[in-house]
């Protein structure tokens, strides 16, 4: 999954962060409305996490312009606690859920991963189907019935790899799921993460499109 967060504070947007990557969630970080709303319109986000009093472009106005030029993606917003009125405007100018400050990091994952769930029209948190399934809110693999441990990131590739199951999934755009903008992305890593995924789940799972990236291929379901 990745979130554009969007957020002026230093000490929150770091603290959110931290949180959304400790959950293996690639965060981009920006903390302007304008810049805020380029990125947006070129694409590519999951969810935004969306402060309202941002400069240069503040957050009821970014939510207006995105919504009129197309931009589906679901929006969440950071509000102080007593701007009631800032809530209404926002849901009612297109954002999709709202989140008082101060708040829990436990509940903002939650939310994202509802708005999340709700965007790509599934009822229920457990992705994937037998012999591969994956518990998004507790990081939970099944390989065979079998519970197989993962790191974080290689969930998280496994997860981005499941999303487009039988479709190549290009190097560069799982870079992107895998990392936030200012992370420093050794380029051999993926080949790594592939690797241990083939070690520990099975070798043909995950096949190779040389030049291209890779494809995640289930077994045919059983008649
Ligand atoms: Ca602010």
């Amino acid at each position: 999954m990745r979130i554009l967060l969007v957020e002026d504070d230093p000490l929150l947007g770091e603290g959110i962060q931290t949180a959304l990557r400790r959950a293996a969630v690639a965060v981009d970080w920006l903390t302007d409305g304008a810049a805020a709303l380029a990125a947006l319109r070129d694409g590519g986000f999951d969810v935004v996490v969306l402060d309202l009093g941002l400069p240069r472009l503040d957050g009821l106005s970014v939510i207006r312009a995105a919504r009129a030029a197309g931009v589906t993606t679901p929006v969440l917003v950071l509000t102080a606690r007593d701007r009631v009125a800032d809530r209404v405007q926002a849901l009612d100018l297109g954002a999709d859920d709202y989140l008082g400050k101060p708040f829990d990091p436990d509940e903002l994952l939650a939310r994202i991963r509802a708005l999340h769930r709700r965007a790509s029209g599934q009822a229920q948190p457990q992705l994937g189907r037998e012999p591969l399934l994956l518990d998004p809110v507790n990081f939970g693999v099944r390989w065979h019935g079998r519970p197989v441990d993962l790191p974080r990131r290689e969930f998280a590739l496994l997860r981005a790899l499941l999303e487009q199951e039988g479709r190549i999934v290009g190097r560069e755009a799982l870079q992107q799921r895998l990392y936030g903008w200012d992370d420093d992305v050794a380029s051999n890593s993926l080949v790594v993460h592939v690797h241990h995924l083939r070690r520990k789940l099975d070798p043909a799972l995950i096949r190779t499109v040389r030049g291209v990236g890779y494809s995640l291929v289930l077994p045919a379901a059983a008649p």
